[in-house]
């Protein structure tokens, strides 16, 4: 059937307990020379089976699809994409006449990893991180139309940023079933304009619609600031939880457009709202508003391990700015959705930012990332998205 690869003696425990992935430090040998993209199986020492998935060249050399001896065929893909199908069911986040937006798959967090897919109306968006994901993405394509139209007709493949540049095969963006020109999607009874084609990730940041409802709740009355607003979600539920004013910024136009047109599609001629293209912490270092609540939400500071330290000191230094500069009693809600910055070593550094300030500083929650993006209890890597939500004295 598949060809075969087998660990070194002991180095099957991991695997044992559900961790997703065969580093090849722990691979022995294999029966037969295996193709970047294949599907192999994998045994112990001793020859017992454990696994099998894709395999890939790099330190991550296989990556589990099954702890089961299976055929990965058009029936495994539907069967899996049906049980994420039906957990977004029961979590209450799929299809309704007010919600469309949210995450069917989540690589690790689904057992299927390599693989993200996000829904956006009837468009779902496929993003591959693996060459064997990359190799088997048409049936992927056709399993998601199968278990989900009529609500999905649709799915783009926008993986030419996201396959590991070594595999050196060109990949194109663009549609594998169907079309859709349709370009907006409602998350919570609100509309969002999502630019798949362009946008950064698969369009649009599902993962923080949780923490944007959270800001919706403290919002009446007050004069807010998101900083780094990218389509403007949190600015967008801002308004409608009340909020007197708010002022949404990013360095990037094409996301101020995109705010401007999020805010328009729900509040036309709402003059509660303005957004900025600028700096963060330009804008930062020369607001003189003082504002009730402050939404930080950068990009991953740190990619890699060895950008850690600087990437530390960049939440340090953001976050004792906004604390230095909001009301007092006000709220702060602060992220990180760098995979490699810890929740422990992010709070260090906002702690370090509150020290600088000299001001009395609360913390009131403590956020991560919604349901549809689970997270696997035997691969912790998969948590990536901490918040602090804090009052100022
Ligand atoms: N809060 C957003 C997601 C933020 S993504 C949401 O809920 O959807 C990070 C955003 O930060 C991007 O749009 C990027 O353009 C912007 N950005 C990156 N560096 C910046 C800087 N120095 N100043 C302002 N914005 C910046």
């Amino acid at each position: 059937m598949y060809k075969q690869i087998f660990l070194k003696p002991k180095k099957e425990e991991s695997l044992k307990r559900f961790h997703p992935w065969v580093f090849s430090g722990a691979i022995s040998h294999t029966d037969n020379p295996v193709e970047e993209g294949e599907i192999v199986e994998i045994y112990d020492s001793a020859k017992n089976f454990i696994a099998l998935g894709h395999s890939q060249i790099g330190s991550i050399a296989v990556r589990v699809l099954s702890f089961e001896k299976e055929e990965i065929n058009e029936i495994f893909w539907v069967k899996r994409i049906r049980e994420s199908a039906s957990a977004r069911t029961s979590l209450g986040v799929s299809h309704s006449t007010t919600h469309s937006i949210y995450r069917l798959v989540h690589g690790e967090g689904d057992l299927l990893p390599g693989l993200i897919v996000d829904v956006y109306g009837k468009t779902a968006v496929m993003q591959a991180h693996s060459i064997g994901m990359h190799v088997h993405r048409h049936a992927i394509a056709d399993a998601i139309i199968h278990v989900l139209s009529p609500n999905v007709s649709a799915v783009y493949y926008k993986s030419s940023g996201t396959l590991p540049y070594k595999a050196d095969i060109d990949v194109e963006d663009g549609f594998l079933v169907g079309n859709s020109t349709e370009g907006t999607a409602l998350e919570n009874g609100l509309a969002f304009y999502i630019d798949w084609l362009k946008g950064q990730k698969t369009g649009f940041f599902i993962d923080q619609r949780d923490n944007r409802s959270l800001l919706e709740k403290y919002a009446n009355g007050k004069s807010i600031l998101n900083m780094f607003c990218y389509t403007g979600g949190f600015s967008v539920y801002a308004l409608r939880g009340g909020a007197s004013m708010v002022h949404s910024v990013d360095s990037s136009a094409k996301a101020i457009d995109l705010t401007n047109k999020n805010v328009t599609l729900n509040f036309p001629n709402d003059t509660r709202h303005t957004a900025f293209a600028t700096d963060a912490f330009k804008f930062l270092a020369e607001m003189d508003n003082a504002y009730d609540i402050i939404v930080l939400d950068p990009p991953a500071f740190a990619k890699h391990r060895d950008a850690l330290k600087n990437a530390l000191q960049g939440y340090k230094r953001l976050n004792a700015k906004a604390i230095e500069k909001i009301k007092p009693g006000g709220i702060l809600f602060t992220f990180s959705c760098s995979q490699i910055v810890s929740k422990e070593q992010f709070r260090l550094a906002v702690f370090s930012a509150a020290a600088i300030t000299g001001r009395h500083v609360r913390i009131l929650h403590q956020l991560t990332q919604p349901a549809d993006h689970p997270i696997s209890i035997y691969h912790p890597e998969g948590e990536y998205l901490k918040g602090l939500v804090m009052m100022v004295e």
